[in-house]
């Protein structure tokens, strides 16, 4: 993966990044993204957001090397304080990181949305507890995707502002799109989900000492919602 060749998932993500869109990348790492949007044409500027002082020098050296300098500023920065007022920022992705991470570089973030900005959101794991958030924010879930690279599953929410929008317990842990669509990867991912959820139950049926009753009845909820969705 590089700059002009990026993996699928992150091509997935770049999918969703509206034309003439100011982006902000936030956990930007190498930079790979936002330099192949405006290599591409796609986006007007960019902002490419890093916490860590590596990565920050990776994405310094990515956006120096494709003379993209006018155009992408790299800010080490924590979360959203990457984003400066005048950027006039439309879309921000955060990828590539959990989902109680992004929900929370979101939330202690809140000051620096307008409102307007798409959000494409590509956690590894945490979905459910991301969805929340965006639900009582106030925001709609406009496109999801599943997918597997690697051997892993990636999932990818996209959510603009708009009406409130009440998601069902079974919508937020599935995702309310993805729960009608029920797309090929979809349901092999939680056919795998579904096969790992009856082991650990299984083992906890065998464990020597007692585990908390909650955990296990959140656990057989889980396995009966997917079961249900398998049927
Ligand atoms: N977004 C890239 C992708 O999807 O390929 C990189 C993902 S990498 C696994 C996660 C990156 O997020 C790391 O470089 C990490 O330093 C950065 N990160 C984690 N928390 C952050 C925060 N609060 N603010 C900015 N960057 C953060």
């Amino acid at each position: 993966m590089n700059q002009q060749t990026l993996s699928m998932r992150l091509e997935r993500v770049a999918a969703h990044v509206p034309t003439g869109a100011g982006l902000a990348d936030i956990g930007s790492d190498h930079g790979y993204l936002p330099v192949a949007l405006m290599r591409r044409g796609v986006i007007a500027m960019a902002v490419a957001g890093e916490v860590a002082l590596t990565p920050f020098h990776a994405a310094e050296r990515t956006v120096r090397e494709n003379d993209m300098t006018p155009w992408i500023s790299v800010r080490l920065a924590n979360g959203l304080a990457a984003i400066k007022p005048e950027d006039e920022i439309t879309a921000i992705s955060l990828c590539g990181m959990g989902g109680e991470t992004i929900r929370d570089i979101l939330d202690s973030g809140k000051a620096r949305l307008s409102g307007q900005e798409r959000l494409i959101l590509q956690p590894n794991g945490g979905e459910q507890p991301l969805r929340q958030w965006l639900m009582e924010q106030g925001y709609r879930i406009l496109c999801e995707e599943v997918l597997r690279e690697n051997r892993f599953d990636y999932e990818i929410i996209v959510a603009e502002r708009a009406e409130p929008v009440t998601y069902t317990a079974e919508e937020l842990y599935f995702g309310p799109l993805q729960l009608q669509a029920r797309s090929p990867a979809f349901v092999a991912k939680w056919q795998r989900i579904l096969r790992l959820k009856q082991q650990t139950l299984s083992h906890f049926a065998r464990a020597q000492q007692a585990v908390p009753e909650e955990k296990m009845q959140d656990i057989a909820r889980h396995v009966q919602w997917i079961t249900e969705l398998l049927a």
